[in-house]
This record gives C-alpha cells, sequence and structure tokens, in this order.
C-alpha cells in the first residue's frame, strides 16, 4: 500500500507575511498526518519555510532546479542550494515551466537527475494539452514525457522519483479530470514504470494536479493509482490544503 503525497504547488505567490499565516495555519490543525505533507514553495522562502516547519510533519521544496551543479548560470538556483536549506522535494518539468521556459523533454530528464543527485525527490510532472487530448494523442504525450526521463535513469533510481498527472487543460482553470480520466492515465505511467522495473513500479507515488479542491480530492484519491495530489490554487489556504490532506489520510 503507498503512502499519500499532498504537495502544495504555491507558484510565484507569497510574501514572509503571508507564508507566516499560511504555515502557521496548517500547522496549528494539521495534528499527525498518516499521509506525507510538502510545501513546494518560490526559492527565496527555503530559509523561512525551514525555520517555521523544522520539526512538524510538513516537508518542503523548490519548485525547479538547474540542470548544473554550479557556475556562470545566472537565475539559476542549484541543487545543493536546495538540499542546503534541507529541502526534501523539488518539482520538475511543470507544464508552466515547458511553455514559458521552452523546457524540453531531454531538459526535464537533466532536472530530475540533477535533483536525484543532489539526495533530493524530483516531482516529475507530466500531461497533455487541451489540442493533444482532442486529438487522442494524451497517451503518446504522457508516456514520451515519462519516458525520456526514465530512459536518464538507473532502474534502481526509479523508486526515488515521484511523477504527477496534470492535465494543462485542468490547471487553474476549474476543469478537472474526472476521476476514471485521470485514472486510466495513471495506470498507463505506471505501466511505463513496470517495464523498467515492477518492484519500483509499485512504490512510486503518481499524484493528480489540476484543479483538485477538497470538494474533488476524496474521489480521485478513491482510485487504485491516483496516490495523492499536486496542488496549486487550493494550497494557499490552509483550511483548503488541510481538507484535501484529510481527504488522503
Ligand atoms: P491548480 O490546483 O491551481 O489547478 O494548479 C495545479 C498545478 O499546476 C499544481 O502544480
Amino acid at each position: 500500500m503507498r503512502r499519500k503525497l499532498i504537495a502544495g504547488n504555491w507558484k510565484m505567490n507569497g510574501s514572509l507575511t503571508a507564508n507566516e499565516i499560511l504555515l502557521a495555519g496548517i500547522k496549528a490543525d494539521i495534528g499527525r498526518p498518516d499521509c506525507a505533507v510538502a510545501v513546494c514553495v518560490p526559492a527565496p522562502y527555503l530559509a523561512q519555510c525551514q525555520s517555521l516547519l523544522n520539526g512538524s510533519p510538513v516537508a518542503w521544496g523548490g519548485q525547479d532546479i538547474s540542470v548544473h551543479a554550479s557556475g556562470a548560470y545566472t537565475g539559476e538556483v542549484a541543487g545543493a542550494m536546495l538540499a542546503d536549506f534541507r529541502s526534501t522535494y523539488v518539482i520538475v518539468g511543470h507544464s508552466e515551466r515547458r511553455s514559458c521556459h521552452g523546457e524540453s523533454n531531454e531538459v526535464v530528464a537533466r532536472k530530475a537527475a540533477s535533483a536525484l543527485a543532489s539526495g533530493l525527490t524530483p516531482i516529475v510532472c507530466v500531461g497533455e494539452t487541451l489540442e493533444e487530448r482532442e486529438a487522442g494523442r494524451t497517451g503518446d504525450v504522457v508516456a514520451a514525457q515519462l519516458d525520456a526521463v526514465l530512459d536518464g535513469l538507473q532502474a534502481e533510481q526509479i523508486a526515488k522519483l515521484v511523477i504527477a498527472y496534470e492535465p494543462v487543460w485542468a490547471i487553474g482553470t476549474g476543469k478537472t479530470a474526472t476521476p476514471q480520466m485521470a485514472e486510466e492515465v495513471h495506470a498507463l505511467l505506471r505501466s511505463r514504470l513496470i517495464a523498467r522495473n515492477p518492484g519500483a513500479a509499485e512504490v512510486v507515488q503518481i499524484l493528480y494536479g489540476g484543479s483538485m479542491k477538497p470538494d474533488n480530492a476524496a474521489e480521485l484519491m478513491a482510485m487504485p493509482n491516483i496516490d495523492g495530489g499536486l496542488i496549486g490554487g487550493a494550497s494557499l489556504k490552509a483550511s483548503d490544503f488541510l481538507a484535501i490532506v484529510r481527504a488522503a489520510c
């Protein structure tokens, strides 16, 4: 039985004051969840998260990572820097990075490998656009996105991944994949993992992301291959985030 993971993706939101209020609200009511919980925050706030979340059930991490270890790469954040602040996770290949920053499957694969080399757990995002779904290409698109990452890893590293299926048309739109639609893609992703390493495939958490909210979280996470959520908008309000955590535990 895989443990569920609820990870908040704050995207480019927050301030020292707003974060303090949000994290205090989460800590006050989270209790001792029997699922894993994390927030992925803008890099400047990692120190704040480390200081406020240390010793709590909530882990923290970044939203992007450089493919390089160090050097003349202005604006980039290295895996070792995320690790310096005791980050557990880093999101790689979010569709907003793929579309706004031109990240290819190959770049995403290098980022996932960088994360593992720094001792971080990459949350690897895959997902199709509306156009790709309507053209019947969902399976091909997400399989190619996942396979590019798997091609760059040793079979034994696969157990250290988290995958997030985020249909692009469901992100920030209020439109959610139905549990059946999501499960179909999650099962396909699991089958790609099984082809590489059957043992590892059983432990890899495959999260759903895309307008996951308190009122749809439970039905999505009831599906056999949906092991949690990557939450955007609803992770910015403590009561909504905690309601999703409760739906998972
Ligand atoms: P929303 O939950 O706001 O749709 O965002 C999902 C997402 O992109 C998480 O990474």
